[in-house]
């Protein structure tokens, strides 16, 4: 596999693209976020709104 195979999702929270990280590899499903840092902002905003 080529680097730039490597697959890619939209960040929920900054809407930039991200790609596969080895780190992410047994989560990559469930990943939404490009970072720690965007779940956190994520989290935290359903919480002010709720
Ligand atoms: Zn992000």
């Amino acid at each position: 596999m080529k680097k730039s195979d490597l697959p890619t999702k939209i960040c929920l929270v900054c809407a930039r693209p991200f790609a596969w990280r080895r780190k992410l590899a047994k989560v990559w499903d469930e990943v939404k976020y490009c970072s720690d840092a965007c779940r956190m902002r994520k989290k935290q905003r359903e919480a002010t709104q709720a």
